[in-house]
């Protein structure tokens, strides 16, 4: 498996990316915000790293502001605005429900983010069910399940190969979950979901959706799909409050291990015994992420507000300018996983031949005010298939993205290409960054330059 361009299937039809193309989508937090680059000057942050983690949406904030005088305790409380607040947990939990699709009996567990929906998850699998997945996950949506021996497949160079390698496969064994992608964090790509559950559900396998990056970036139901589970995260969601979701089939969760041991989660204690409850608080011990679950409930109603189609039609005009750019750039190789995928989400990864992607990340940041990631992406299976086993530099396109944005990040390698660095830049524990960086940190922080402070980015 190598790396692929995309030139021959998604090359755009327009190549000056400065002339036209979209704003944003919708307001973000700290769009304006301004960083310092190491000649002295500052930029506006051109932040292409949401599939990371997005920037608040601003209607997100003015809700967190709007209900944090009504914070109170909740479920046990009393008192009224204790009775508020409940009430507020509660209905954010049926409108992430609604946003991705529930079934009538389908229930959502606040969590903290997509790994921890997904462990909760893999403690709720029935005894000796086997789990199938493939090498493509995030090792999120790979280690719980490797705790649990499952069986992972290797991805064939086709969409349709590899559907038929898992259809083999879920004729071959009894499966009780395949736990799938909803969409690549390294390449935004996906197999189709309406075929993955087809499969599984005719071999009587339940099928959980890593939704981290797809619920941000599509429309998605549980209904229409059939899928039994999705998991996501509100950090990448617009709604970074420490909250995320997984949601789906009651049945499992009212059974599974409970997730954490504590109070909320029990029907009656006894000290040598418990009697637990059933979901969703089986799985919520302890005193819940009020603010959190409000936040992402926020972002998920903005997004639903959204007109039909705008949010997809956003993504693909600029994953069209960037990896149009990127790919008519002599050097740079776009990363894809199938020849055969349609319509990725905006999360892209390429490589500069010949240079190390951290340092191509680490000038961006320091000479273009450029925010991208580079690395192994928490995929290291995926990359070593690819043929990039040192990693690669990842720019994803959120809906706080406009052209203008995906402009720079081609300006920049551009200039990186033609130019080269401006500072000299050394690798400190294993990160690249610039020496003596002069660029101040915040005063907050009551640091004064960057320099020496490698260790945070490892
Ligand atoms: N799955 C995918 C596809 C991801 O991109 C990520 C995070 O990057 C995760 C799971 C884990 O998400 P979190 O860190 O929010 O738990």
């Amino acid at each position: 498996m190598s790396v692929i361009t995309e030139s021959a299937t998604c090359a755009p039809t327009r190549t000056d990316a400065r002339s036209t193309g979209p704003g944003a989508l919708l307001p973000v937090v700290g769009a304006a915000t301004r960083v310092p680059l190491i000649d002295g000057s500052t930029r506006t942050y051109a932040n292409l790293d949401s599939a990371a983690s997005a920037p608040a949406l601003e209607a997100v904030a003015a809700r967190v502001t709007e209900v944090l005088p009504l914070y109170a305790s909740v479920h046990r409380g009393a008192g009224y605005l204790s009775q508020v607040s409940t009430a507020l947990y509660e209905a954010s939990r049926h409108t992430i429900e609604r946003f991705v699709g529930a079934r009538e009996d389908d229930l959502a567990i606040i969590t903290r983010n997509t790994t921890d929906a997904l462990n909760l998850l893999a403690g709720c699998v029935p005894p000796g069910g086997k789990v199938l997945v493939l090498d493509v996950e995030h090792h999120a949506n790979l280690l719980p399940w490797q705790r649990l021996n499952a069986t992972v497949l290797p991805f064939e160079d086709t969409v349709a190969g590899t559907l038929e390698a898992l259809a083999r496969e879920l004729a071959t064994t009894s499966y009780a979950l395949v736990a799938t992608t909803g969409a690549s964090n390294v390449t935004g790509e996906a197999l189709p979901i309406d075929d993955v559950v087809r499969l599984a559900h005719d071999a009587g396998a339940r099928v959980v959706v890593d939704g981290a990056q797809l619920v941000p970036h599509r429309g998605f139901s549980l209904a229409e799909t059939g899928a039994d589970y999705v998991a996501f995260s509100g950090h990448k969601t617009y709604a970074p409050f420490g909250a995320g979701a997984l949601v789906g089939r009651r049945d499992w969760l009212d059974e599974g291990t409970p997730y954490l041991a504590g109070g909320g989660a029990v029907k009656h204690v006894r000290v040598d015994r418990t009697l637990w409850t059933t979901a969703p608080a089986r799985h919520e011990a302890g005193s819940p992420n009020v603010i959190g679950a409000i936040a992402l409930a926020e972002a998920c109603e903005t997004l639903a507000a959204l007109p039909d189609g705008a949010l997809e039609a956003h993504e693909r005009e600029l994953r069209l300018l960037l990896v149009g750019g990127l790919v008519a750039i002599d050097g740079v190789e776009v990363v894809r996983i199938w020849a055969d995928s349609v319509e990725p989400i905006g999360v892209v990864t390429f490589n500069v031949a010949g240079h190390d992607p951290g340092l191509v990340a680490a000038y961006l940041a320091a000479e273009h005010g450029i925010g991208v990631r580079d690395g192994k992406f928490c995929a290291h299976p995926l990359l070593a298939r690819l043929g990039v086993p040192a990693g690669a530099v990842r720019a994803s396109i959120g809906v706080g993205t406009d052209a203008e944005t995906v402009d720079r990040l081609l300006v920049g390698v551009r200039a990186y290409l033609a130019d080269g660095p401006t500072a000299t830049y050394e690798v400190v524990d294993g990160c690249w960054t610039v020496q003596n960086d002069p660029r101040p940190l915040l005063e907050l922080h009551g640091l004064s330059a960057l320099a020496g402070t490698a260790a945070a980015c490892a």
